[in-house]
């Protein structure tokens, strides 16, 4: 169903299925999604359009691996065979632009209880769609620091990719929408800054970049990780600390980042203008050199990149 982005396969415990077959029984849902994992990655269309490049895909299923582990999931496939997986589906259904690739694991068959036990078979499930990427534009958001806490490591760890993690993100969320905002900061148990509801975020002070350290309470994101190393390589001081919530109210700029958000540029928390209020200089740096990267036009760190080409592109 091309008007919702649906593809025509999809894929599920070592094949390829149409779309329309890939039912489970009803009980399937609802028990089954508390201890479930999951990913988000993406592949870009290369500059010169000849193959799509899936951006870090070993990193992400690496840390599927991660969050199945913390959640007690028995992951039945190896990194080489989800990686297969991967360019099958994106080959079969023939994709010749940008997508998003949503590999995923849950408790398998009818369930009725919530404290699913540890070893209990799995299903996992590779589904992509196409995205619009927002790397090229001037897009920019308003945040808010959000009057929900982010759920810590003492509690329900974001470390893992846990779908469950998204119902503390979901509530600042929908607080940030009622309340005229964009996107939400949360605050961890210690009340500094942790992450947003679906990325990470950086300030930049006096041409330093700061974020969060990783055990603020946040999702190791591949993103950050690649920012950081954007930075490194562009001479951009980065300090990885604990960073408080006055600090946000003090810094040039402030950006989300994320596999979905790309590099998102926020221009006011809490109605309080960031620097100038418009997209800052380090953020669109990092944006530009990312957009390079994801299409296979920086000179380095080809490693990230697992390239697909396309028919008749080569
Ligand atoms: N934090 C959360 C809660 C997320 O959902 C995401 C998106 N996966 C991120 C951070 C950013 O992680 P990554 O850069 O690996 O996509």
């Amino acid at each position: 169903d091309p008007e919702f982005g649906n593809p025509e396969w999809i894929w599920r415990n070592g094949s390829l299925i149409p779309w329309a077959d890939a039912r489970v029984h009803v009980n399937a849902v609802g028990h089954a999604s508390v201890s479930a994992v999951f990913e988000g990655v993406k592949a870009y269309l290369s500059a010169d359009g000849t193959r799509l490049l899936a951006f870090r895909l070993d990193d992400h299923l690496d840390r599927l691996a991660r969050s199945a582990r913390i959640c007690r999931l028995d992951l039945p496939y190896t990194r080489e065979r989800l990686r297969a997986a991967v360019l099958d589906l994106l080959r079969i259904n023939g994709y010749a632009e940008d997508v998003y690739i949503r590999p995923w694991v849950f408790p398998s068959g009818v369930i009725r209880e919530q404290m699913v036990p540890a070893g209990t078979r799995c299903d996992v499930v590779v589904d992509t769609w196409p995205f619009r990427s927002g790397l090229s534009g001037g897009d920019s958001c308003r945040a808010t620091v959000s009057s929900w806490i982010r759920v810590g490591d003492a509690s329900a760890p974001p470390r893992a990719k846990a779908f469950s993690n998204y119902h503390n993100g979901r509530l600042a969320l929908i607080e940030a929408r009622e309340n005229g905002y964009d996107w939400p900061i949360m605050l961890n148990e210690r009340f500094k800054v942790s992450e947003g509801p679906a990325a990470c975020v950086a300030i930049v002070r006096d041409g330093t970049i700061i974020t969060p350290s990783l055990t603020s309470g946040l999702l190791e994101s591949i993103t950050r990780d690649t920012v950081l190393a954007l930075a490194a390589g562009m001479g951009i001081p980065v300090q990885e600390r604990e960073v408080d919530r006055s600090e946000l109210y003090l810094a040039d700029e402030i950006f989300f980042m994320g596999t979905a958000w790309e590099i998102l540029p926020v221009t006011s928390v809490d109605r309080l203008s960031v620097g100038a209020g418009r997209v800052g200089p380090i953020a669109s740096l990092l944006r530009t050199e990312y957009d390079r990267l994801v299409r296979g036009r920086a000179d380095h760190h080809g490693e990230w990149l697992t390239e697909l080409p396309l028919p008749g592109g080569e």
